[in-house]
């Protein structure tokens, strides 16, 4: 499994709404180009921690 993909962290400055886009996995939905909650933009970018990413990885699992 290749671990190059970095994921990304965008967070909405306005409402808190937060969304982590890893390369692989998230094709349906994609990057979003604003606030999926409140509809603001732009979205604040930056790279996601390892932690943040576990973190994701381990609530999709529970859903699934
Ligand atoms: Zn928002």
């Amino acid at each position: 499994m290749p671990v190059a993909a970095r994921p990304l962290l965008y967070q909405c400055p306005a409402c808190g709404w937060r969304h982590i886009v890893t390369p692989i996995g998230d094709v349906l939905l994609g990057e979003p180009a604003a606030c999926l909650h409140c509809g603001h933009h732009p979205l604040s970018i930056q790279p996601a921690s390892l932690f943040q990413a576990a973190l994701k990885r381990l609530l999709e699992f529970r859903q699934s």
